[in-house]
């Protein structure tokens, strides 16, 4: 399994609607997070491909907007993973999804992340789970293995309806962990009761296993 996977958007992009920047008190706090795991590396991109990894969100109530009695949240864009800081141009909006069509209703200047399926099945797994932080890290993604944290086995592919029933699974209702994705390499993922529950869970791992 190659990391450059990671760029292809796998769900149904039909109900995307464009908008204008987002407002900054949409993603500000999420933002600090993002930019902090960027610092360490974990938020960034391949080279020489230019493949953007790593994805941050937090659980919004965006039902003035569209009503669903799914979970709804704000999501760093599709290929953002470069940029050192986003701005409401490189937020999206996560408004509804359906696990059987792979269907992402997302409204933003651009199309959600490629793993915001992944996300999603999470937010649905608790009602709890307020943020998702997903990162890349060889060395955490090698360490959790070994160590056997809690995982996605390895012929899960990302961003399919099978990753995020197995992700359902696994979490069981927790409200704060951490999990590996064996199939995707480098790829690890932090959920928490706040943004400062899922940042300080990768940030555990970071210290143990390094970036
Ligand atoms: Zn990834």
């Amino acid at each position: 399994m190659c990391p450059i996977d990671d760029g292809v958007i796998k769900y149904d992009r039909s109900h995307f609607e464009k908008t204008k920047a987002l407002p900054s008190e949409e993603f500000q706090e999420l933002e600090k997070w993002r930019s902090t795991l960027f610092q360490l590396r974990l938020i960034g991109e391949y080279l020489p491909e230019k493949i953007g990894y790593g994805n941050l969100s937090e659980k919004k109530d965006y039902s003035h907007l569209y009503e669903t009695p799914l979970s709804q949240f704000i999501i760093s864009g599709t290929q953002t993973g470069g940029l050192a800081n986003l701005d409401g141009n490189s937020y999206v909006r996560v408004l509804d999804f359906n696990f059987d069509t792979l269907l992402i209703k997302a409204q933003g200047p651009l199309e959600a992340s490629s793993e915001a399926l992944t996300h999603a099945a999470i937010y649905d797994s608790s009602p709890s789970i307020q943020a998702v932080f997903h990162i890349h890290s060889n060395s955490i993604w090698k360490g959790m293995i070994e160590e056997n944290y809690p995982a996605t086995p390895k012929e899960v592919p990302y961003g399919t309806k099978e990753m995020a029933l197995t992700v359902k699974d696994i979490i069981a209702g927790q409200s704060n962990g951490l999990l590996v994705m064996k199939g995707h390499e480098d790829g690890v993922i932090a959920f928490g009761e706040s943004l400062s529950d899922a940042g300080k869970k990768i940030l555990e791992v970071y210290d143990k296993f390094g970036g």
